[in-house]
């Protein structure tokens, strides 16, 4: 593997543009990075000599809810744009991905899956426009840059240039939502419930998304069911209930709680408020938990 000889850290449009010249003019590759989450490193990993662009400091946020409508930079954590979205109105979300750390410029790229995909499709499906600096460091918008390659940015990956900014349509969600949450060891029967889940999760209203993760505790392996519902309790457990009648889903499992809320949910940071997805890295609530995880690990 190389090393890299430089980081281009830009803080605007022009200083990605200069960089994408100056490697095309020096024969050096260049890797994208927005937030680092990527499985295989490619942000940050080459065979030949490279640079990196990162991102980071284009993370800026304009929600517009009159035109239900957000200019997210690409360096901007998919946990700032809920946060940014969830200021603005109750009543409006973005369908993209559980983890409140990884980036729009990577996630929205590859596609984008998350809690209200089943309704509202993947983060890609809501683009209408996009800002890309392209291989001859020309600045791109949707018009400009045509429907074949506005197509390609979004789930093609990232080799078409660098993604500035995407412009997302936001959808809408109802003040209070559901989620639902339970666990079924071997012993009662986990693996049946997993086969008959197969069968219905894809099938369930789209109001209702419903997950299962195999995981292990007490020496037993489990599967935990964990649902999102967009709607009020009693319905979610009635649609659950009707669907998936063998998992006994009751009231007690499940919580009533806003959109935003149940972002930090499913990140497993429930008990924490809102304003950490803000700017996570900073807020002292992350900072706690990722003390007390370090320790937990030493
Ligand atoms: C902990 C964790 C949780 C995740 N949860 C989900 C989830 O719930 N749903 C889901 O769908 N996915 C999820 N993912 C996958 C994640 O969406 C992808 O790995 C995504 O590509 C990461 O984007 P990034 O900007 O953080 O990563 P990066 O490593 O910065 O980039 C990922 C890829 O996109 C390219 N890229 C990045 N920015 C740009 C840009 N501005 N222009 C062009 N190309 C660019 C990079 O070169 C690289 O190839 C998760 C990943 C992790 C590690």
């Amino acid at each position: 593997m190389e090393t890299f000889p430089a980081i281009i850290t830009p803080f605007d449009e022009s200083q990605v543009q200069a960089a994408v010249i100056c490697s095309k003019k020096s024969g050096i590759q260049i890797r994208i990075r927005s937030r680092g989450h990527d499985y295989e490193g490619l942000s940050y990993v080459s065979r030949a000599p490279f640079i990196i662009i990162d991102l980071f400091n284009l993370r800026s946020i304009d929600v517009d809810i009159k035109n239900e409508s957000a200019w997210v930079k690409s360096g901007a954590t998919l946990g700032e744009l809920y946060y940014n979205i969830a200021q603005k109105s109750k009543v409006y979300a973005f369908p993209a991905g559980t983890c409140p750390t990884v980036g729009a410029g990577g996630h929205i790229s590859g596609g984008g899956v998350g809690t209200i995909f089943r309704k509202y499709g993947l983060a890609s499906d809501n683009v209408i426009d996009a800002r890309i600096v392209d291989l001859n460091g020309r600045i791109l918008d949707r018009k400009s840059m045509g429907e074949e390659l506005f197509w390609a940015i979004r789930g093609g990956g990232s080799s078409f240039g660098v993604i500035l900014a995407w412009k997302l349509r936001l959808v809408p969600v109802p003040p209070t939502v559901t989620v639902c949450d339970v666990t079924k060891t071997k012993e009662q029967g986990a693996t049946k419930f997993l086969l008959k889940w197969q069968n219905i999760a894809d099938k369930l209203p789209e109001d209702l998304f419903l997950h299962s993760v195999v995981g292990s505790s007490d020496n037993t392996i489990t599967v935990e069911f964990g649902s999102l519902f967009l709607g009020r309790v009693d319905k979610a457990v009635q649609v659950i209930q009707e669907n998936f009648p063998e998992l006994s889903l009751e009231s007690s499992h499940c919580s009533e709680m806003s959109w935003i809320q149940s972002v930090l949910d499913s990140a497993d940071c429930w008990l924490l408020d809102p304003r950490i997805l803000g700017d996570f890295a900073e807020a002292p609530a992350i900072q706690l938990l990722l003390q007390s995880k370090i320790r937990l690990g030493d």
